[in-house]
């Protein structure tokens, strides 16, 4: 199977050939259909498997369909436990995004708000965070997350690990209701299914 093969469109397969990219892994082609045809997705995947492209790769595509509202606004969210993990999403949004024309940041704890308030304020169509800056900025008014269309949790056991529970719970206090949603954990020990059961509507399954 190729990327062709899941019908993607040319910005994206043009970025998929510049990272060097030649077939899609195993939760990308399973996943991305999914994803494209609007459903709910459980994941159960490893880091290495391919699994951020296999997120990224769809809600690109998703969001580039649609006309981009004036003021931009966010229109996916990704929540990751650790800054380190952000940052690697925001890295692989950038790439495959790079000829779609859409705007992404990545924020996290540790740093200074003025950059990320300043480029929150210019607009963006996706945004990446850990869960606590996201509040932050969410309680100061410099986020507001009513378009969010499409919601990523990654590596949820680490976030509930970490205690995040709380945390995401008010992050979809502030979301809209109705949502695609995607849940990636690399475990699915009970309260991690809990969470996913909670969260997700007729879901498509996948393990890898
Ligand atoms: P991840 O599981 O998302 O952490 O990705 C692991 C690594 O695989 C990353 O370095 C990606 O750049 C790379 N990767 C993801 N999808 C593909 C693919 N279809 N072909 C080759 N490399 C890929």
């Amino acid at each position: 199977m190729t990327f062709n093969d899941l019908h993607l469109i040319t910005p994206i397969l043009q970025a998929l050939e510049q990272e060097g990219y030649t077939q899609p892994t195993p939760i990308q082609q399973q996943a991305i259909p999914a994803v494209l045809q609007g459903r709910d997705l459980l994941a159960t995947a490893q880091t290495g498997t391919g699994k951020t492209a296999a997120f990224a790769i769809p809600i690109l595509q998703l969001l580039h369909r649609q006309a981009i509202p004036a003021p931009r606004a966010i229109r996916a969210l990704v929540l990751t436990p650790t800054r380190e993990l952000a940052s690697q999403v925001g890295d692989s949004f950038a790439a495959y995004g790079r000829y779609t024309g859409l705007k992404q940041l990545v924020v996290y704890g540790g740093v200074p708000y003025k950059m990320q308030t300043e480029a929150l304020q210019a607009g963006i169509d996706i945004l990446v965070a850990t869960p606590g800056r996201l509040l932050d900025l969410l309680d100061q008014g410099f986020v507001d997350l009513k378009q969010v269309q499409l919601l990523v949790l990654d590596e949820a056991d680490r976030m509930l690990d970490m205690g995040f529970l709380p945390d995401i719970r008010r992050v979809l206090q502030a979301i809209p209701e109705k949502r695609q949603t995607l849940f990636f954990s690399a475990t699915m020990a009970p309260e991690v299914s809990k969470l996913a059961k909670k969260i997700l509507t007729e879901p498509v399954s996948v393990e890898v």
